[in-house]
Formats: C-alpha cells, structure tokens, sequence
C-alpha cells in the first residue's frame, strides 16, 4: 500500500506535527502517520505538564500576582518546590491578567480549511489567551531551552496563528502570540508575534503548500542531516538517520553465540 494512503482525506494539522514535517517528512511519517512510540524518547517532560497543570489552576480560581494564592494552589496539590515557584513568578511578571477582560486557558481551538484545496483540518490546545486592550494575546508556556529570537521563526507557532485567527477576526481583535520561557536560565522571551491580515493569508498558503507537498511524498524520506538527526526521537529505527543510535526499546538478541540461544 503506498504510504500516502496513510494521510486521511482531510489531514490533521497540529502544531507539532507541523513542527515535524517542517523538520523532516520521516518523523512525520514515523510519529504522525504510523503513531509509532519513539525509539529514543525525549528526556521527561513531566516538570513542564506540572507546570502547564499548576499555572492553570491558579487563574481558574485566583491570580498568579497573589502569593498566598499561588503557595497555597501549590501546597494543595504537592507541588511547592523552589523551581515551581519560581517558574510561577517568572509567569506573573509577564502576565496581562489584571489589564484583561476576559481569559481561557488550555483552549483546544479548531480551524477547518477547505479551499483551494487540498483540505486540512488544523487543531491546537493554546495554553492560556487573554483579551485586553483590542488583543487576543494568546500565550504558549515553555520549560525548556529557547532556540530562536523571534516567535515567527516556531513552525508550532504558525499553526497556532493558524486556528486562532479566525476567532480574532470575528471578534474585531488583532491577534498576538507570544512565548513565554519560565526557566530562570532564558532571560528574555523571544520577540512576540503580531499578526496582521497579510501575515495570516501567508500563513494559511503555508500550511496549504505543506499539506499539498504531504500527498506528493512517496517514500517520506527523512532528511539525513546530523543537526536534525541528533535528537530526533526516531534516530534509532530511521533507515535515513545521519545519526543513528541504540534504541531505548526492548530488542531481542540476535547474536547466536549468547548463551539464551
Ligand atoms: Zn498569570
């Protein structure tokens, strides 16, 4: 069966699938398409989803600017160590929250696009979106390393722009995304997105073209290319890998002189 079968009439867009293919149509294919568990996982990402976790829990019923509320959420739940807290009050100082009127957070937003074709339905869980002074100001928490300096330079971020711009529009509000980097060795965030009416057309012809070069992929070659191939999540079972390793999955031996054979 040719791979491309694989895609569904109407692909499914997220931000890191996107991210994925932009890296390299193998890991797409590997990771989107055949939903394979990474052969080489990522170091945990556990301290970041807590984080994620905690930083909603205490907008649901209070303000990350109010101390006691934020030690007492963090209590609550067992989570008040140094780092959390810290990570917490990086968030605060950066928080539009007493300016906004209106906030939601880990929204799953959802934006269907049909023509010109091919079709794609693109889907994203935004961490938190405030409204204030005529913006959506849509945020994404990070935990770990920055690598770029600007916003519009995140492959997620255009799928993100993506699903949140039509709620926008309709709502007569510019649309701005920002990354917020709570780990105290980033000093600053990278440059935030504003995106005007221009910016969005070419973002969704983007993920258009993307999806367009997805059904012309026959053998969703990966991109053998070391700096990409270092930490990829698939490097051990990739016949394209420039940088193949050991996988961390269980193997059976082959070799006929160990002595369970
Ligand atoms: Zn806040």
């Amino acid at each position: 069966m040719p791979a491309k079968r694989l895609l569904s009439d109407i692909v499914s867009l997220t931000p890191s699938n996107y991210e994925d293919f932009t890296r390299c149509a193998r890991l797409f294919y590997c990771n989107a398409l055949l939903g394979l568990p990474a052969s080489d996982p990522a170091p945990s990402t556990d301290q970041g989803l807590l984080v994620h976790d905690m930083l909603r829990k205490i907008h649901v019923d209070g303000d990350c600017y109010d101390g006691d509320h934020v030690a007492e959420t963090l209590i609550a739940h067992g989570f008040d160590t140094p780092a959390v807290r810290d990570m917490v009050a990086r968030h605060a100082d950066r928080c539009p929250s007493r300016a906004s009127e209106h906030a939601a957070h880990e929204v799953d937003v959802a934006r269907f696009h049909r023509l010109p074709p091919p079709m794609f339905m693109a889907t994203a869980r935004i961490d938190a979106v405030w409204i204030h002074d005529g913006l959506v100001d849509a945020r994404d928490y990070k935990t770990g390393g920055k690598w770029v300096d600007a916003v519009s330079e995140i492959k997620a971020a255009h799928v993100q722009a993506f699903v949140l711009a039509a709620r926008a529009r309709a709502g007569g509000y510019r649309l701005r995304l920002r990354y917020e980097y709570l780990q105290p060795e980033v000093d600053e965030d990278p440059e935030y997105w504003e995106l005007d009416d221009e910016a969005l057309e070419a973002v969704e012809e983007e993920l258009r073209a993307a999806v367009e070069r997805m059904w012309l992929e026959d053998d969703w070659k990966g991109v053998n290319e070391i700096d990409v191939c270092r930490t990829c999540r698939y490097r051990s079972i990739c016949r394209d890998s420039a940088a193949p390793g050991e996988p961390a999955w269980p193997v059976l031996s082959t070799d006929p002189t160990e002595p369970d054979r």
